[in-house]
């Protein structure tokens, strides 16, 4: 029987796993100017955590969720749950009231997998907690944009607020009469979810459905005072930012904690796993599992399998290079190989990046793994250079060659790669060492 990862399982391969850590370092990049400071969170969680926050009747705790039923524990299909979790847990909003912070790592939902859809996949999540002020939602949105601007790929804002438990209800019964005059035109998920969460059926995905609420209230339109207050003051603060974006009065987001401002980062090039990133505020989710009363919170998370997918798809320059070695060892001979290790280890010591094999093939093939490794130097080391003390040192560019001492110090001076000058996704220049 052949072995084979899981269905929406991958392996995330040398060759594609630069473009992971390109992602990766942009987004921590932007999100310590933004001063925010990193959480690892457990993977496994209780199972109510999630029953509790995300709630019962999404689509996420119905069906996506892989739980060990036997111990009541949950694999975490998102990581907003898990950080306030902590968050409460630790007692973080005591030592400072705003929190900000993010964290990065795999996500387990059981969906059918597609392009841009796994049962494993990844999130760039940050979270502001202790906030109530509508200036952290625009900048939150800001810093999502920057992110996604320095890495070159070009998305549209789209945002929404769903008002509070003071004004949805009035919302949600008029919405419930609109519906109830359509209800045999709706899928049958729809049909369903208008009895426990009708909010959810403006948000289907379905055509049909989407052709029947056209005309259905808008939740804008029912907004109280003080949420349409705090979403006009959302919009001020992007424009202040110059951060452009749309209303979509439809989104909804498929979990039960958010309230007022919700967002997306949409793309139309991935088909219909549209959504890059997506997040909302959840003022009353913080108190519900436990926290303090006042324990307003608002954030985001980002997919990056549908990142890197936009980055591939994107061609041009790259803004990421791949891991190739500063210089390739070839030793011809077991006195040469071991005293080619040797030096090796040195040249690594000082920061080189080192290719060396001990096959004992010979100097043609050893070449040929050269050459396909990308190194820019070969040294060759045969009998005859170990007993006068000098290498034979070749430029794979020019594929000149010279006599160089087999001394550390020396070569590395040489063979240090110059600065190297890259063309980063937004057309400036950026320097690697
Ligand atoms: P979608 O509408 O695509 O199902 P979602 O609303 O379920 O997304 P969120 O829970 O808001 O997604 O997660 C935030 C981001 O995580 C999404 O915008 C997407 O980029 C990514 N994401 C969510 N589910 C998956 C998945 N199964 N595979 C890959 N990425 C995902
Ligand atoms: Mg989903």
């Amino acid at each position: 029987m052949k072995l084979k990862a899981l269905n929406g399982f991958k392996d995330i391969l040398p060759g594609e796993v630069e473009i992971w850590q390109h992602v990766e370092a942009t987004a921590r990049r932007v999100f310590a100017r933004f001063d925010f400071a990193e959480i690892r969170l457990p993977i496994l969680e209780p199972t109510e955590l999630f029953a509790r926050s995300i709630g019962e009747t999404t689509d996420i705790v119905e069906k996506e969720m892989y739980t060990f039923v036997d111990k009541q524990v949950t694999m975490r299909p998102e990581a907003t749950a898990s950080l306030i979790r902590a968050f409460i847990e630790h007692g973080l909003y005591v030592q400072k009231p705003v929190q900000r912070l993010f964290t990065i790592g795999a996500m387990f939902r059981h969906e059918r997998p597609q392009k841009g859809r796994l049962r494993q996949f990844h999130q760039l999540d940050v979270e502001v907690l202790g906030s109530q002020s509508p200036l952290v939602d625009a900048e939150l949105m800001a810093m999502g944009s920057m992110v996604l601007q320095e890495l070159g790929v070009h998305v549209s804002l789209e945002i929404n607020s769903l008002g509070c438990p003071q004004c949805r209800p009035a919302f949600r019964a008029e919405l419930l009469r609109f519906l109830a005059e359509r209800m045999e035109h709706l899928c049958d998920d729809c049909k369903r979810r208008s009895a426990s969460n009708p909010l959810r059926v403006l948000d289907c995905k379905n055509s049909g459905c989407r052709r029947q609420v056209q005309d259905a209230p808008s939740i804008l339109d029912h907004l109280c005072p003080d949420c349409a207050e705090h979403f006009s003051a959302v919009q001020d603060g992007l424009r202040r930012l110059e951060v452009p974006y749309t209303l979509n009065r439809f989104m909804v987001r498929g979990l039960d904690y958010y309230c007022r401002t919700t967002f997306e980062f949409i793309t139309t090039n991935l088909g219909a796993q549209a959504a890059v990133g997506a997040g909302g505020r959840y003022d009353g989710l913080v108190a519900q599992l436990g926290g303090p009363k006042d324990g307003p919170g608002i954030g985001f998370a980002m997919g990056i399998e549908r990142l890197v997918l936009l980055l591939q798809q994107r061609g041009g320059e790259q803004a990421w290079t791949l891991s190739v070695p500063d210089l390739y060892v070839a030793a011809l001979g077991r006195e040469a190989t071991q005293s080619c290790q040797r030096l090796a280890y040195l040249l690594r010591a000082g920061d080189l990046r080192v290719a060396m094999d001990f096959e004992g093939k010979s100097l043609k093939s050893q070449m040929k793994q050269a050459d396909k490794s990308g190194a820019s130097w070969v040294l060759i080391v045969g009998e005859e250079e170990l007993k006068t003390g000098e290498g034979l040192l070749r430029n794979m560019q020019t594929q000149e060659q010279q006599r160089v001492v087999l001394d550390a110090d020396s070569l590395s001076r040489m063979v240090r790669p110059p600065v190297r000058h890259l063309i980063a996704a937004d057309d400036s220049v950026v320097q690697q060492n």
